[in-house]
């Protein structure tokens, strides 16, 4: 039978009325146990524009669902995926149709369709084809699995310097704690600067010597045991200096504890520099004061020095410290490195616990303060 002739199309399309329903006219000649079906398709098929020929045109093969109405078109869209089975079951039209039966290209059925009585025996065939349906199909494309995420190279450095301590035993050995190279800096006269200076060094940590100095507001504001005055000549500035330096055999370098008034006069500072130069330490200007000539004095004398970018605790809270150190990443991130001071506070120690994991997840090396120190030349030619 030439399944594409719309005349040889029509006795196999006769069975496909039975699924239809919607024109109730021709109910009772399509369904199958009715005995007048077997009559209208003898008579389709051997003339036209019968009723049943007239079914078979409108409801059998919906002319809305074929661009040419031509009944033989296997590339059409179908809205009637079992009228559309019956007729194409041997033809590869019927890769049209999935494996249930229903069509490939969903469209709302235009009627609820009936539930099949028992399949006779061409049905059965036509069934089994249906679910033998040897082309290929519409495969959804797995996407390659996504690469693993590159190790993140270090794109910064931080040095986070902790000062003031001497009080403060157990606080000193809380900070030990952090997984975190953190740099020491210590008090010279407080009762456990000797202990922790040595403490620190032997789990590792860099240590300073925290030397205080005249702050604006002495004396009033007092920057403690064995401070550096303005008011002090040259020999007792070297004097006060060097006792403090002596105390432990640990500080690879200082920074100023206070000092927004000392840290101002140059003079004063070339002494301390001299100093520093001749014990190859480094100097951390604190900067307290914008003006302090810290830097300035230890890039006329050669010792490597560097300034504070961050305090991480002026405000003493945990969100204010966080932010700090959001702070601290983004200079390291932007200049290549920053270096932060803060206190032995509790909530600076419990932010820095917090967050030991984070500046490696955010490629910052964390590193001896001394590792940052540079040596300059002057900014200036003053
Ligand atoms: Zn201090």
């Amino acid at each position: 039978m030439a399944s594409l002739d719309p005349q040889g199309a029509k006795p196999q399309g006769r069975a496909e009325p039975t699924k239809r329903k919607e024109n109730s006219a021709s109910k009772a000649e399509v369904h199958p146990a009715n005995p007048s079906t077997p009559k209208a398709s003898a008579v389709s098929e051997t003339r036209e524009k019968t009723q049943g020929e007239k079914y078979e045109r409108r409801g059998g093969i919906d002319p809305s669902t074929y661009a040419t109405g031509t009944v033989g078109d296997r590339v059409a869209p179908v809205k009637n995926p079992e009228a559309s089975s019956n007729r194409r079951a041997s033809t590869p039209a019927q890769s049209q149709l999935g494996n249930d039966g229903s069509p490939k290209h969903p469209v709302s059925p235009p009627v609820p369709i009936p539930q099949p009585v028992a399949p006779q025996k061409e049905e059965q065939t036509l069934l089994a084809a249906l679910h033998t349906d040897p082309l290929p199909r519409h495969k959804i494309p797995t996407p390659p699995p996504p690469p693993p995420p590159p190790l993140k190279p270090p794109i910064g450095r931080v040095a986070i310097v902790i000062d003031d301590f001497g009080q403060d035993l157990k606080m000193a050995k809380e900070f030990l704690d952090i997984p975190l190279p953190i740099t020491f800096s210590v008090l010279p006269h407080q009762p456990h600067s000797k202990e922790i200076a040595r403490l620190a060094h032997s789990r590792g940590r860099e240590v300073l010597l925290h030397m205080p100095m005249e702050p604006r507001g002495y004396p009033q504001v007092n920057p403690g045991k064995g401070a550096l005055l303005l008011s002090m000549n040259a020999q007792a500035i070297e004097s006060s200096l060097r006792t403090a330096l002596d105390t432990s055999p640990f500080f690879r370098g200082v920074n100023n504890h206070m000092g927004s008034r000392f840290t101002e006069s140059a003079p004063a500072m070339e002494l301390v520099l001299r100093e520093l130069a001749q014990r190859d330490m480094f100097f951390l200007d604190s900067r307290t004061s914008a003006s302090s000539m810290g830097v300035f004095a230890a890039r006329k004398l050669q010792v490597p020095t560097g300034r504070r970018d961050v305090f991480l605790d002026h405000v003493q809270t945990e969100g204010f410290v966080r932010s700090q150190i959001d702070q601290l990443i983004a200079k390291a991130k932007t200049r290549g490195s920053a270096i932060a001071i803060g206190h032995p506070y509790p909530c600076t120690l419990k932010v820095l616990k917090e967050q030991a994991g984070r500046f490696a997840q955010e490629g910052i090396a964390v590193v001896p303060c001394g590792e940052l120190m540079t040596t300059l030349p002057p900014e200036s030619s003053r």
